[in-house]
C-alpha cells in the first residue's frame, strides 16, 4: 500500500490517499487543542497512544457487528482506512454529566443520566460546532430520517458495548463523541454508514470507577497536569501498549508550549 498525498489536515489527524481510491490512511498527531483551538500543545506520544487505543475500540465494535472504517493498523501512527464521506456531524452520547451539558443547562457535574442522553453537533469550527436538533438535520440535509435512524440505534449499541468494556477495566464511560461516514460497499455495490474518525482519550471522558480520576482530554482541558499518563493508564488497562516504556520517557508536559491565541 503506497502512501499518496495528503488530502486533509484536522487538529489532530492527517489523511492521506493510497493508490487504492476506496482506501486512506489516518495519521494520529501529537497535537493538542481545546477550547475551539484557544488552547494548543504538543503532547508527545499522544498520537501513538490514540492509535493504537482507537485501533482497539474500533476492533471491539467490529467483532459485535459493528461496521467501521478501519481495516487495519499500519504501524505506531496510521492506521488503513475506508474512504468515507464524513456526516457532518458530532454524536455524543451521555451517561453522567460533565463538560458542556452542566454549562448549557446547569446540571451538576457527576449527575447519573437516567438513560443516555444523545445530543447532535454540526461539525463547523467556525460557529463552535454548534448544537442542532433532528429538524435542523432533516432541513438542512446532513443526513436523512432513515440513516438517523440508523446511527441512533448503532451508537446507543456503541455506548452500551462500551460501558461494558471500560466496566471491565475498571473505568466509568462518562460521555463521548463519534462520527459516521458513507462509505462505498464493492460488494453490496452501494453506500453504507460506517463509524469512522476514532475513539480514544481524546473523545471520551473516562473516570477511573473507584477514585474519579479523570485519565481523558480534561486532564490537558482542565491543567490537570500528566496528560499522558492518563492516557497510557487506559491503554495499560485494555491490555495494550507493552512498549508504554518508550512513551514515558518523553517530556510531554511542557507547560511553556501551550499557547493562547490572541482574541
Ligand atoms: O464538551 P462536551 O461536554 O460537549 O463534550 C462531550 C464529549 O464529546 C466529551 O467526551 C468530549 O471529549 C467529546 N467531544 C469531542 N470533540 C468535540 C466535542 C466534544 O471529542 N469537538
Amino acid at each position: 500500500m503506497n502512501k499518496g498525498k495528503k488530502l486533509y489536515e484536522g487538529k489532530a489527524k492527517i489523511i492521506y490517499s493510497t493508490n487504492d481510491k476506496n482506501l486512506v490512511i489516518q495519521h494520529f498527531k501529537d497535537d493538542a487543542t481545546a477550547f475551539n483551538n484557544q488552547k494548543k500543545s504538543k503532547v508527545e506520544g499522544k498520537g501513538v497512544l490514540n492509535n493504537r487505543i482507537s485501533e482497539h475500540i474500533f476492533m471491539n465494535l467490529s467483532e459485535c457487528g459493528i461496521k467501521t472504517h478501519l481495516i487495519k493498523r499500519l504501524n505506531m501512527r496510521e492506521q488503513l482506512i475506508r474512504r468515507a464521506e464524513i456526516i457532518p456531524l458530532e454524536f455524543i452520547v451521555r451517561n453522567v454529566a460533565s463538560g458542556s451539558l452542566t454549562k448549557r443547562l446547569g446540571i451538576p457535574e457527576g449527575t447519573v443520566l437516567e438513560n443516555p442522553l444523545l445530543e447532535y453537533c454540526l461539525k463547523n469550527d467556525e460557529l463552535q460546532d454548534p448544537i442542532v436538533s433532528k429538524d435542523h438535520i432533516y432541513n438542512f440535509e446532513w443526513a436523512t430520517k432513515d440513516e438517523m435512524n440508523e446511527i441512533d440505534r448503532t451508537t446507543l449499541r456503541i455506548n452500551d458495548i462500551l460501558i461494558g468494556l471500560f466496566r471491565g477495566i475498571g473505568i466509568k464511560l462518562i460521555d463521548f463523541k463519534i462520527e459516521y461516514g458513507k462509505s462505498w460497499n464493492k460488494d453490496k455495490n452501494e453506500n453504507e454508514i460506517v463509524l469512522a474518525d476514532e475513539i480514544s482519550p481524546d473523545t471520551c471522558r473516562l473516570w477511573d470507577s473507584k477514585t474519579e480520576k479523570k485519565l481523558d482530554k480534561d486532564r490537558f482541558r482542565k491543567d490537570l497536569g500528566n496528560i499522558i499518563e492518563g492516557y497510557q493508564e487506559v491503554a495499560r488497562r485494555l491490555g495494550i501498549m507493552p512498549e508504554e516504556t518508550n512513551v514515558k520517557e518523553v517530556n510531554f508536559n511542557k507547560n511553556s508550549s501551550i499557547k493562547f491565541k490572541k482574541k
